[in-house]
């Protein structure tokens, strides 16, 4: 932890996966593959330079893949977990059900319940 580098890409956890994924930018709107995120050094307002994962798109300010640059799957923001904005609540559901099913009592041939 005393190692922290705010100049080092790989202490930013902002940083593109290892495996290049279909992202957009919150802020231009542009999609475009991971690998293309630029890590910039900036200087901020007490002189401290700092790093940022940079949507590589001209005169776009997003930062961070996670942040202002997420994937287009759904699915794959599922998987790094921690900063997932939508909850999965209908995906427990769907658990509830199959697990119900199975239990579901077997109804045995009742012909009066039979309207005709
Ligand atoms: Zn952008």
């Amino acid at each position: 932890m005393a190692d922290y580098d705010p100049l080092d890409s790989k202490s930013d956890p902002f940083g593109p996966p290892a495996i290049s994924v279909l992202v957009e930018c919150l802020h231009c709107g542009e999609s475009y593959e991971s690998y293309r995120i630029e890590f910039r050094i900036e200087t901020d307002a007490d002189g401290k330079q700092h790093g940022f994962w940079c949507c590589p798109i001209a005169g776009c300010d997003g930062k961070g893949f996670g942040f202002d640059i997420l994937p287009v799957d759904p699915n794959y923001r599922e998987e790094r977990g921690g900063w997932v904005y939508c909850d999965d609540e209908e995906e427990s559901e769907d658990d509830w059900e199959d697990g119900n099913d199975s239990e579901r009592p077997e109804i045995d041939g009742d012909d009066e319940s039979i309207p005709f």
